[in-house]
């Protein structure tokens, strides 16, 4: 079976999290293919850049999820997927969705708001790890 690595984050802004709407609909939360030599936070914040315009930093590393998935377009092969999650933080609200990445619309979306609407069970157990884990201080700290 194929193998694939990804990384991504819960970029938090105040109470809201950045989530993206893909062209079918789906709102999901912002990741992608770790490169080569690449670790695993550089991918995180990279495709964060890449996928929404937005510029985040790292605050700590919340786990991973697996999934496995069928490329049907292609051959017909499986591909066994581990995704990384970092909490991370935004000093903006800006955001400008990537159409060639797929996305229609990238927003900053309240915590609860965000679970209700995340596609994805394993994402969803995610956002309330991050959330559990976003302290007063997380908030508060500025560089
Ligand atoms: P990446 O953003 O890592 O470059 P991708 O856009 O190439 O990845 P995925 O988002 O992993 O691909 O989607 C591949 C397949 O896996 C799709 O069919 C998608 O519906 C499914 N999928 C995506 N995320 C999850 C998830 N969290 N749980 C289960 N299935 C998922």
């Amino acid at each position: 079976m194929r193998q694939e690595i990804s990384a991504g984050g819960v970029v938090m802004f105040g109470n809201a999290i950045l989530m993206l709407e893909k062209f079918n609909g789906e709102w999901v939360l912002p990741k992608g293919k770790v490169e080569t030599g690449e670790k695993l936070e550089e991918a995180a914040t990279r495709e964060i850049l890449e996928e929404a315009g937005v510029k985040a930093e790292v605050l700590k590393y919340i786990g991973k999820i697996n999934y496995t998935y069928e490329d049907t377009w292609k051959v017909k092969e499986c591909t066994d997927k581990t995704v990384h999650w970092f909490l991370m933080k935004s000093r903006s609200l800006a955001c400008v969705p990537q159409r060639e990445e797929g996305f229609i619309d990238a927003k900053f979306i309240h915590i609860d708001r965000a679970c209700e609407i995340a596609k994805y069970d394993d994402e969803k157990g995610i956002i309330n790890k991050a959330v559990n884990e976003y302290t007063t201080k997380d908030r508060q700290d500025v560089k």
